[in-house]
């Protein structure tokens, strides 16, 4: 590493909205969250906290010392742009956002201002040269790192919601009638409608029992809630990540939420829910795992038939 370079930047894509992450990323009181250095960061006056101006305070951690650096905001742009001058004129720090086809291209700068180097030269003689690639190779070392971790914490917040206190007995009509499927020798996948924590409706795939090669769970489950003037407030369950159709019939019949038993022996069309607007809950729960791992390789005939393999 040369101290000759002076500015650096990186970029990754991240599956949320410009607005979204902008939010994260300009909120400097979670930069212990991300940053490699530091570890917690405050606005030195809460008033003016996310504006150009205002100045914050981070202190940084390394194993061979701690120090605190304060910074000014110099670009607060929501969904744009958010950037800071380290001591008001060292050293540059910016977040750029621009919306792409699946979320946002997150670019993180950095840049060694002019005075920065006049600074360190002031301050170390005759180690400068030293000092300043020493926090080059750092910068250059820890961008990466922060936009995986930006990364990985945005999409976690917006891609992976939470079951909520109603959903685990919800959730057991529709295990139990993937349960009740299979007993009839049918394919185990299970399905039930609830509005406000109760199921009022429930069903089960009946490709075997009636010869229905419409009838999977989510279908039956529909079918047995008969006429319903609104499913807006309604959460629908199912044992298994709904395949192209049932995604069809949730999008159609405006289902705001799906809950959902596993989605690893079948991954279904859980992304096409979400970019429609769909809340997504995927419980991963073993028992529905097992189910459909120990059926589908007892019936691999049959499965296939089902997914139109
Ligand atoms: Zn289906």
């Amino acid at each position: 590493m040369t101290p000759s370079i002076r500015q650096h930047q990186d970029s990754v894509t991240v599956n949320v909205p410009a607005e979204t992450l902008y939010a994260i990323v300009s909120d400097v009181t979670r930069t212990g969250e991300w940053s490699p250095i530091c570890t917690s960061c405050w606005w030195d006056d809460e008033s003016s906290a996310g504006q150009v101006g205002a100045w914050f305070t981070g202190l940084n951690e390394l194993p061979e010392r701690t120090w605190e650096t304060r910074s000014q905001v110099v670009a607060a742009e929501p969904g744009r742009e958010f950037a800071w001058v380290v001591g008001g004129k060292y050293v540059r720090w910016g977040f750029t956002l621009t919306p792409a086809s699946t979320g946002t291209v997150l670019t993180e700068s950095w840049e060694f201002l002019p005075e920065g180097i006049v600074m360190f030269g002031e301050k170390y003689g005759a180690d400068a040269d030293a000092q300043i690639a020493d926090r080059t190779r750092q910068a250059l070392d820890g961008i990466p790192k922060t936009l995986a971790a930006i990364k990985r914490i945005a999409e976690s917040a917006a891609g992976a919601p939470e079951p909520d206190s109603a959903d685990a007995s919800a959730f057991e009509a529709a295990y139990q009638a993937a349960q009740k499927s299979l007993a009839e020798g049918g394919i185990p996948i299970g399905a039930a409608i609830a509005r406000g924590g109760e199921v009022f409706a429930s069903g089960h795939n009946e490709r075997v029992q009636n010869g229905d090669p419409i009838a999977h769970g989510e279908m039956s489950a529909l079918r047995a809630a008969g006429r319903q003037k609104t499913y807006r407030d309604t959460t629908l369950y199912t044992t298994l990540a709904p395949c192209a159709m049932c995604t069809g019939t949730i999008i159609q019949f405006k289902i705001p939420r799906v809950v959902v038993g596993e989605a690893r022996t079948f991954d279904g069309e859980l992304d096409l829910l979400r970019s429609r607007g769909v809340e997504v809950v995927v419980l991963d729960d073993e028992r529905c795992v097992d189910m459909m791992a120990a059926f589908q390789d007892e019936h691999p005939e049959l499965w296939a038939e089902d997914i139109a393999e």
